[in-house]
């Protein structure tokens, strides 16, 4: 189950261990910015999707998510990129002063339908 919930800007997402949940932080989507934040929700999906497969530590958490988008993407690709450097990179200093007000989770529907068959 996907949640998007207002975290603090130096979290991109978490997972709470032993659930099948994963709270991706509204607040890096909100960005004004408007860069691509598909490449960074790629990775930081993928990053905690590997935690809830039972991966705790986080340098191995980290090495994997950047071979796997190399093996998938190429070296050079963006989401390669956005592995290595994380989102924050593309943030300015204005950015982390706002606050957030209260984390305010909100369940993303379908994010995983039942119907699709792409697990063997
Ligand atoms: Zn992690």
């Amino acid at each position: 189950m996907l949640y998007l919930g207002n975290l603090p800007l130096n979290v991109g997402a978490f997972h709470p261990m032993g659930t099948n949940e994963l709270v991706l932080n509204r607040r890096l989507l909100n960005n004004k910015k408007g860069f691509e934040y598909q490449k960074h929700v790629f990775a930081i999906l993928l990053h905690e999707y590997l935690h809830s497969l039972g991966f705790e530590d986080e340098q191995q958490v980290r090495k994997l998510t950047y071979k796997i988008c190399i093996e998938n993407f190429g070296k050079n690709s963006a989401i390669a990129e956005a592995a290595l450097t994380g989102p924050w990179v593309d943030l300015s200093e204005e950015d982390f002063d706002v606050i957030a007000p209260e984390l305010n989770l909100e369940l993303i529907k379908d994010f995983e339908k039942i119907d699709i068959n792409y697990i063997i």
